[in-house]
């Protein structure tokens, strides 16, 4: 008898402390440890792998060859040299299109820090050197991670986000689509792979469960109306309805940092406890050490977005920010725990 107690409470214990490294709040590293070096290299996914981040993102655009490379924004020159390199291939709006290179032409820029108008650093203490670092494709990314994680027995996830589907179709190419492949040749479309894919677009969210097929993890972001970032109206999918019919074919939500908390009032937007209801996950954008809202310290954002709105992951740029608050957090549990017994 005494024997298939300490059984079933062993299990209890194991099933609690499964659940316990399964609900630990997500430190999802933003284009990679992009906080010290240039956002989206191979480089910076090394270091956000090392800095112990759960999940790394890529930022996906098309190549004019059809290859998914890792970049934020269908523009080059914010992050590249390509206006030296092929000073004669912008369109007349000027601007220089990844889509019109080759991955060849693509992978002889070097990339830098994200620039300005202006040609400054827009995160002027970021790295600050000149090294060539270069544009990576997603599968070039994928295979980082897979061999990290084999060689170190862990099992750090993939964030890729389809970038300007709606643009990528006009121009006669279908990203999704693309990028579903890629996913399919590595055996990771499915609900239990450790990836989550993101858009800003919710038609095209449902396009890719519905019409493409997908079995992988999606999350819908989203963005300020303003902001022009997609067809989407974000206000009515902050609302209960808008979350209820998000539910029906993605796994979470990635609102804005003050789409869930007010920083005038200082307390949560019903966003969160609406988006819990319809069973969402919650991962906010983006925790930046040099970029903290007025008269916040980073500990101080961390505890609103863990322990008061209660955020399922958070994207950061300083993965080891992130990383150390969240072991402090549990250490400091364990010494409650073991004063209370
Ligand atoms: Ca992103």
């Amino acid at each position: 008898m005494r024997r298939i107690i300490y059984k079933l409470l062993f299990r209890a214990v194991l099933v609690l402390s499964v659940q316990q490294a399964w609900a630990k709040p997500l430190v999802i590293a933003h284009r990679g440890a992009s906080g010290y070096l240039p956002e989206h290299t191979l480089e910076a996914a090394i270091l956000a792998f090392a800095q112990g981040a759960d999940f790394i993102e890529q930022d996906l655009v098309l190549s004019k060859d059809g290859v998914p490379v890792v970049l934020h924004d269908i523009h080059l020159e914010s992050v590249t040299d390509v206006e030296q390199v092929f000073p004669d291939r912008h369109r007349p709006d000027g601007r220089f299109y990844a889509l019109d290179f080759t991955l060849a032409e693509l992978q002889q820029l070097h990339k830098h820090e994200r620039t300005d108008s202006d040609n400054n650093q827009v995160f002027p203490s970021r790295y600050q050197g000149l090294s060539p670092f270069r544009i990576a494709t997603f599968e070039q990314h994928i295979e980082l991670i897979q061999q990290l994680n084999r060689q170190f027995n862990k099992q750090v996830g993939l964030y890729p986000e389809i970038k300007s589907p709606a643009w990528h179709r006009q121009q006669g190419v279908d990203i999704s689509k693309i990028v579903l492949k890629v996913l399919r040749k590595h055996q990771l479309d499915s609900a239990d792979s450790m990836v989550f894919i993101q858009c800003f677009d919710f038609a095209e969210t449902k396009r890719i469960r519905n019409e493409l097929g997908a079995k992988v993890k999606l999350i819908q972001l989203l963005a300020d109306n303003s902001w022009h970032e997609s067809s989407s109206d974000y206000d009515y999918l902050q609302s209960s309805p808008g979350l209820a019919e998000i539910a029906k074919v993605a796994q979470g939500i990635g609102p804005w940092v003050p789409q869930l908390f007010d920083l005038d009032k200082m307390q949560p937007t019903p966003l969160a406890a609406n988006a819990k209801q319809n069973a969402l996950l919650i991962h906010p954008y983006t925790f930046r050490v040099d970029e903290l809202p007025p008269a916040m310290g980073a500990d101080e954002l961390l505890t609103i977005l863990f322990d008061k709105v209660e955020v399922d992951g958070i994207f950061t740029d300083f993965t080891d920010v992130a990383v150390n608050y969240l072991y402090q957090k549990r250490l400091h549990e364990k010494d409650l725990h073991q004063q209370a017994q």
